[in-house]
């Protein structure tokens, strides 16, 4: 393409004020088509008992006005009776034969709507018969190998190399030990992981990447939201039901799913205090066995247990458990213990030596851990330990630029539907990129420090047709200019124009 197609845009030239009739006639338009499509996929009632929508749970049972129950609430509900002994199991002590009664004892509602095992399923692995169960999500023969992992991150997430491939070992490794169960007398140790890592360096991002390329479930939790069992906050095993949820209640999908709890950190053990610590240590305390492997009875279709919502149990042997956290004041305790270590004999180092270090975090200890207040029980059972770098501006600059659905591609696809070019100025995406590290939020910055001037932008294109290209500058960064606007001269796309 070149520039002799466009001259530069003279304001006077055409009124950009005014929005025409038309434009809005075509947005509320594409509104009420929006309106339409969300419709069609609302759920149009909810189960009595779970609270799942029909879309989810399956046609629901109409019990009385408003009050519709889904088939695998009202088949746990007649198990439940024959576990009192009612209708199946042993009557005799029973005064009322509930077998006498019609469609209760014998009534298997899975079968009633032409569906066999699935319905169990949903219920209650534990109880399915093991020919039953589809064949296993990951076969041995075909996990994908870590630099073929590692090469399918690099396409989203730029640089972090090392906690690419340390996650790439780790998750084949883990998938392998799926794969096989037990290998001869070899049991394999689990490969959950602890990222360290300033904020908006990647971490969340990392794992989401890897989630959705892996095809495998993932909850993501907070590690400040939970608190010891009894208390106030969501007690630990809600991140399996939240894994659950993103299986789509497929327990054979959630038990090889992976789970993210962020803000680890937080759950450092309170130093001098003598009150019982329900949202540190004892979380700490309580998440071991779920690290570890443990069964865990979960509600369906709901975050907490009670007696009217249907249970199943889950086995967390197979789930992956990926713990982040920024753990700040970190580089601290890192500091002083390689400064003890140098700071004695003739080979003594300056004791400012690590303060410049950015990537001080990776040089993190087993030691460090437990001296910021993680127990040794739960360092035990995150056997891999890395840290993702702090990103700088030439890293910020490519991540908004290179990766597979990077900012700048976004937006220059959403201009692109208006026919027209958008560029930045090499300068201008480094102004960008000094601003995110004054905000201090790494990557995170960046969306909001772009959408902010993109906004002006996005508003004032669609008024004027005759805008062909539009050159994001440094001035515009810094507010000292505006952007450069070119205006079409021969009517057509700019692309078009060029290979004209
Ligand atoms: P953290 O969990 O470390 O606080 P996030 O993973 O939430 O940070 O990162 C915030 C956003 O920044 C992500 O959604 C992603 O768009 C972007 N981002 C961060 N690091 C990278 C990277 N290395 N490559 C590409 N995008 C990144």
């Amino acid at each position: 393409m070149s520039d002799k197609d466009f001259r530069e845009f003279d304001p006077d030239e055409k009124s950009t004020t005014d929005i025409s009739d038309e434009v809005i006639e075509e947005v509320t338009g594409q509104e009420m088509n929006k309106d339409k499509v969300d419709h069609e996929d609302k759920p149009t009632e909810f189960c009595y008992i779970c609270h799942r929508p029909d879309n989810i749970a399956g046609p629901l049972i109409k019990m009385a006005p408003g009050m519709s129950v889904c088939r695998d609430c009202m088949q746990h509900t007649f198990d439940s009776m024959g576990g009192f002994g009612f209708g199946g199991g042993d009557n005799s002590k029973s005064n009322v034969d509930m077998n006498k009664i019609p469609n209760i004892s014998f009534l298997n509602l899975g079968s009633l709507f032409g569906e066999g095992p699935k319905v169990k399923n949903a219920h209650g692995a534990a109880s399915q018969k093991a020919e039953d169960r589809p064949a296993p999500a990951i076969d041995i023969n075909n996990i994908i190998p870590p630099h073929k992992i590692k090469a399918m991150l690099d396409e989203y997430v730029v640089g972090q190399d090392y906690a690419k491939k340390v996650m790439s070992v780790a998750v084949y490794n883990h998938y392998k030990r799926v794969a096989t169960g037990t290998m001869d007398d070899i049991e394999i140790e689990k490969s959950n992981m602890l990222m360290l890592g300033p904020t908006g360096s990647g971490k969340t991002y990392l794992v989401r990447t890897l989630a959705r390329l892996l095809d495998v479930p993932l909850a993501i939790t907070d590690a400040t939201s939970l608190t010891e069992a009894g208390y106030i906050g969501d007690d630990i095993e809600s991140v399996v039901s939240k894994l659950l949820a993103a299986a789509g209640n497929d327990v054979e999908r959630c038990q090889q799913g992976i789970i993210f709890i962020d803000e680890i950190d937080k759950l450092a053990k309170k130093k001098n205090t003598n009150q019982r610590d329900v949202s540190g240590e004892s979380v700490q305390q309580g998440m071991l066995k779920l690290l570890e492997g443990a069964d865990v009875e979960v509600p369906i279709g709901a975050s907490s247990k009670n007696a009217m919502v249907p249970t199943t149990t889950i086995n967390t042997r197979n789930i992956l458990f990926i713990c982040g956290g920024a753990f700040p004041a970190m580089d601290e305790i890192i500091k002083a213990r390689l400064n003890k270590h140098s700071s004695m004999g003739f080979m003594a180092d300056l004791k400012d030596k690590y303060d410049d270090d950015k990537n001080i975090l990776q040089k993190v200890t087993v030691e460090d851990l437990r001296e910021f207040g993680m127990i040794p029980e739960f360092i035990g059972r995150l056997p891999i330990v890395f840290a993702t770098e702090m990103l700088d501006e030439d890293m910020l600059v490519r991540i908004l630029k290179e990766p597979k659905n990077a900012i700048i591609k976004q937006y220059q696809k959403l201009l692109e539907l208006d026919e027209v070019k958008l560029d930045f100025e090499d300068e201008a995406l480094h102004a960008i990129a000094r601003k995110a590290l004054d905000k201090k939020l790494g990557a995170r910055g960046l969306r909001s420090i772009i959408e902010e001037f993109m906004l002006d932008i996005m508003y004032e294109i669609p008024k004027d047709d005759n805008i062909g290209q539009v050159i994001i500058t440094e001035d515009y960064i810094e507010k000292k200019g505006g952007p450069r606007i070119l205006v079409r001269t021969t009517g057509m796309i700019p692309e078009k124009a060029a290979a004209n």
